[in-house]
C-alpha cells in the first residue's frame, strides 16, 4: 500500500493535466432533497472516452520510456479501461491490444476499434481476457497495463480524489463504483490523505461482488460473473491481487451491494431528475441512495458517476421502465 503514497497521486495529477478534462462536480438537489442531506456528484462521465479509466490509463503511459511505448501496450478490460488505454496510446504514438470477452457490449468494442486498438474477443469472462492477455505479453513481448491492479493506474485514478476535495472541501462521505478497486482504492487514498475522518464506501453489484466476498473472506477470492445492468462492474480482483485488495481492506469504510432493479432505478433517476446518461456502474452512488442502503449518512455527501458508455437501446429500454431490459439486451 505504501506504493501509493499522497505524493505519488499530487504527482499523477500533474503528470495527466494536459491529457484529461477537468469534469464538473455539481450539487444534486433532487438528491439532496430526498435524503435529506447535501449531495454532490463529481460528473466524470464527462471525462474524454466517457470515463474515468482515461486518468489511470494515461498516467501508466506517460510513466513508460520510449521503448517501452514502441513495444506496444496489452490490458484485459471490461471495456472503458480499454477505450482508455486505446486513446493514451494513441495519443503518445504507441499501440494497444485490448482482450475483451463475449459480455463486453458491443458497443465498448466498436468504440475501441475506432481507436486503432487491436481487438481479441475470447471467452466468457474477464478472467478469460486476462489469460489472452497474459499470453501475448508473454509470446510478443506486449506490456501489460492491467485495468486496476497497478500503482500508475490506482494512482492515476486517484487524482479523482483530489478533485473531488477540491470541490467539496468539507466532504464527509463519498460513494463509489467497486470492481477491481483500483477507483475506489485511489480516491480513498486521495481522500483520506486530505480528510482522514471522511467515510469512504464501494458501491457493488450484488450477481458478481468479488471485492466483497474477497474482504470477507480475509484474502482474494474468485467469483462466478455473469451479465449486469453494471458490466463494468463485473470480473474478478485476481486470485494474485497485489495491491488493491490491501488497500481496499485498510481503506474503504463499508462495500453496499446492490440488485439489478435498484441499479436500474439509479439509472432512471439520472435521467429524469439529473438529466444525466449514465452506464449501470455510473449509476451505483445515485441507486444506493435512492434504495436507502447507505446507513448513518454523514454530510456532504459526494458520488462518483464514473461512466456513461451505455448501449443506447438498452439506456431507452432502462428510462422507459421495462422490466428485464437486460434479457433482451443479451
Ligand atoms: C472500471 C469501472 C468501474 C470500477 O473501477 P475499478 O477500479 O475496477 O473498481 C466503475 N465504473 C466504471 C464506469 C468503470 O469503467
Amino acid at each position: 500500500m505504501s506504493v501509493i503514497t499522497f505524493d505519488t497521486i499530487q504527482d499523477a495529477r500533474r503528470r495527466i493535466t494536459d491529457y484529461v478534462l477537468k469534469t464538473p462536480f455539481v450539487s444534486s438537489p433532487a438528491l439532496s432533497h430526498f435524503c435529506g442531506v447535501s449531495v454532490g456528484m463529481k460528473l466524470e462521465h464527462y471525462q474524454t472516452t466517457g470515463s474515468f479509466k482515461l486518468r489511470g490509463a494515461t498516467n501508466a503511459m506517460l510513466r513508460l520510456n520510449q521503448a517501452e511505448r514502441a513495444r506496444g501496450v496489452v490490458a484485459a478490460s471490461t471495456g472503458n479501461h480499454g477505450r482508455a488505454l486505446s486513446h493514451a496510446a494513441r495519443a503518445l504514438g504507441s499501440r494497444a491490444t485490448i482482450c475483451m470477452s463475449r459480455l463486453v457490449p458491443e458497443n465498448k468494442v466498436s468504440e475501441i476499434r475506432r481507436l486503432g486498438a487491436d481487438v481479441r474477443i475470447i471467452g466468457c469472462s474477464q478472467d478469460d481476457a486476462q489469460e489472452e492477455a497474459d499470453r501475448l505479453a508473454a509470446d510478443d513481448g506486449l506490456l501489460m497495463l492491467p485495468p486496476f491492479d497497478h500503482p500508475d493506474i490506482i494512482a492515476g485514478q486517484a487524482t479523482l480524489g483530489l478533485d473531488i476535495v477540491d470541490a467539496m472541501p468539507d466532504v464527509a462521505t463519498v460513494l463509489v463504483p467497486l470492481s477491481g478497486g483500483g477507483l475506489a482504492a485511489g480516491v480513498a487514498a486521495a481522500i483520506k490523505g486530505v480528510r482522514p475522518a471522511a467515510q469512504i464506501i464501494g458501491i457493488s453489484i450484488q450477481r458478481c461482488a468479488a471485492m466483497k466476498a474477497s474482504i470477507d473472506a480475509g484474502h482474494p477470492v474468485k467469483v462466478d460473473e455473469v451479465p449486469s445492468l453494471a458490466d463494468s462492474l463485473g470480473g474478478g480482483i485476481g486470485l494474485d491481487n497485489e495491491l488493491t485488495f490491501a488497500m481496499c481492506q485498510a481503506l474503504l469504510d463499508d462495500v453496499v451491494l446492490l440488485t439489478e432493479s435498484e441499479i436500474a432505478t439509479g439509472i432512471r433517476h439520472a435521467y429524469n431528475e439529473e438529466r444525466e446518461i449514465l452506464e449501470g456502474a455510473g449509476a451505483v452512488g445515485i441507486a444506493a441512495l435512492l434504495a436507502g442502503k447507505i446507513a448513518g449518512l454523514r454530510e456532504p455527501i459526494a458520488l462518483v458517476l464514473s461512466g456513461r458508455n451505455i448501449d443506447m437501446d438498452l439506456h431507452c429500454r432502462i428510462v422507459s421502465g421495462e422490466t428485464n431490459p437486460l434479457r433482451n439486451a443479451i
